[in-house]
């Protein structure tokens, strides 16, 4: 029940309506009986200071940002943690004690972390990352920080996926789809998949011992997984790297590590129901 003490939380974007993090985060609570509640905030492009400012004077405890506020948190918070001050951009808020807020960014950090759950280790691994937006350069910077011995970025846009490559320092460069083959792990940060049954490449690049793994959650297994399956290589779905970054996110604000099976639940159930 919601009352005078319960603790809020939110996430603020727009469009936010369609956002999974509702669900995964007050099912999350629940399950640590956390006296904490989580909503979405519709705050319109250029309204993400206002935000903040909010933030602070109603004593809300914890922000999820998107969409178009990632970069102006990440420029109008306190502190920022490594990875969101070398993106620009922040994708959690935390409001300390003192009324300072502090910037984080977990999207690289929860992507790893989905790896991980498959029993995947990125460190050594040569790397192929298709793809130089945000989510790209997330994932980039975070493979580099985990020990990756190689990225490269092959991006429809050269002067985009050289900006993302320079992330990985000297271990990044600008590629080619021919540079899919030979890499251990592949992938898909492009929109490419997202309710299309389009791929982000040609399945024939694919390899048995490779680990494809898709940042595209809908349709959950898309096309390129399914190629990946067919060719006997591991896939790795876009729904864990939202649970785990959604996972993360929470630690910060309730100091509590909340089960990441159970926002998986949650997120697989509200997206079975919108597909109805
Ligand atoms: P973004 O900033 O708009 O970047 C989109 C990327 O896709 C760019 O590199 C773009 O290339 C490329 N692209 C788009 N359409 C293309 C096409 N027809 N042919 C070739 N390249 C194309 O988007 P984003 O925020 O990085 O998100 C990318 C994807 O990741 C989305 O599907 C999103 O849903 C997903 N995502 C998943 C998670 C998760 O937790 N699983 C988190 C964030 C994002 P150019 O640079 O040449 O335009």
């Amino acid at each position: 029940m919601i009352t005078g003490s319960t603790r809020v939380a939110g996430v603020i974007g727009s469009p936010v309506r369609h956002s999974l993090s509702p669900a995964m985060h007050n099912a999350a609570f629940a399950d640590a009986g956390l006296d904490w509640v989580y909503a979405a905030f519709e705050v319109v492009r250029g309204a993400g200071g206002a935000a903040l400012a909010a933030m602070r004077s109603l004593g809300i405890a914890g922000l999820s940002v998107t969409m178009p506020h990632k970069d102006t948190v990440a420029a109008a918070v306190d502190t920022l943690d490594p990875a969101a001050a070398a993106l620009g951009t922040a994708n959690t808020v935390v409001l300390q004690p003192d009324g300072r807020l502090a910037g984080y960014n977990t999207d690289g950090a929860g992507f790893i972390a989905s790896l991980r759950e498959a029993g995947i280790d990125t460190s050594g691994m040569q790397v192929a990352v298709l793809g130089a937006g945000g989510a790209a350069r997330a994932v980039i910077d975070a493979l580099a920080r985990s020990g990756a011995a190689g990225i490269v970025v092959v991006n429809r846009s050269a002067e985009r996926g050289e900006l993302a490559a320079r992330l990985a320092g000297s271990i990044g460069r600008l590629g080619t789809a021919a540079d899919i083959t030979t890499a251990d792990l592949v992938v898909n940060a492009t929109s490419i998949g997202m309710g299309t049954a389009d791929v982000p490449c040609d399945p024939s690049a694919l390899r048995s011992a490779q680990v494809i793994a898709d940042l595209v959650y809908h349709p959950l297994e898309t096309e390129l997984l399914r190629a990946a399956r067919a060719c006997g290589a591991t896939g790795v779905d876009g729904l864990g790297m939202l649970v785990h970054q959604a996972v993360l996110q929470q630690q910060l604000w309730t100091g509590v590590r909340p089960n990441p099976a159970v926002m998986r639940a949650a997120a697989e159930q509200e997206l079975a129901a919108r597909h109805r």
